[in-house]
């Protein structure tokens, strides 16, 4: 299998996976990979990520020209921001997380630092201002925090980014389970700084 086909199973089994512990539901959200220094993978518009397959993707470059497959994510303008601006990250994930969008319509902060891994694996966790899906005021939004392994959109969900589409994928999975501790957990205190700056020279 060549490095294309496989990067085309692994994205595949990531949207089965998203769509599968509920951090994104219907045709909602985006997810890409890079395949080389000039071409990534990307989900089509308007497919549902549980029933997503590997035909279905669309190639593209890194200029935004469609070259192989269908209409691309509406979204794809912000995916290739942060992979212009971050040679090292080779996977986006954008979702609409549940237990994400109910700390952000709660008008709150997600706080990374209750526990050990949500340090480890997500750092501080900004939120970007709102703007509407596939406008270019989102793509500057998202690019004030291009940088960030993880991010929530005020309104709107979430972006994570990684060196390896399991990595983006596992920030993505521990977002939506710190977004879901914080509103069981209520006004927990965070961790003590000493450990926070522990757990960061750890990374
Ligand atoms: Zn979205």
């Amino acid at each position: 299998m060549n490095s294309e086909a496989f990067a085309r199973k692994r994205l595949v089994e990531c949207c089965h996976m998203l769509y599968d512990r509920n951090l994104t539901v219907s045709a909602g959200g985006n997810m890409s990979v890079r395949i080389n220094d000039r071409e990534i993978l990307i989900t089509p518009s308007g497919v549902n990520k549980g029933l997503v397959r590997e035909d279905d993707l669309v190639k593209m470059d890194m200029d935004g020209n469609v070259l192989s497959g269908g209409k691309p994510s509406i979204e794809h303008k912000f995916h290739l921001g942060i992979y212009r601006e971050n040679p090292e990250t080779n996977a986006v994930v954008h979702c609409h997380p549940l237990y994400c969008l109910a700390i952000l319509t709660r008008g709150e902060d997600l706080k990374s630092t209750l526990t050990p891994e949500g340090v480890l694996l997500l750092d501080q966790v900004p939120t970007c201002r709102y703007a509407t899906p596939g406008s270019d005021e989102l793509v500057e939004a998202v690019m004030e925090y291009a940088h960030a392994p993880a991010m929530l959109m005020a309104r709107h969900g979430a972006i994570t980014q990684g060196r390896t589409l399991e990595e983006a994928y596992n920030r993505m999975e521990e977002l939506e389970f710190q977004a879901h501790l914080q509103i069981l957990a209520g006004n927990a205190e965070e961790l003590p700084m000493s450990e926070i700056m522990k757990l960061r020279e750890m990374r």
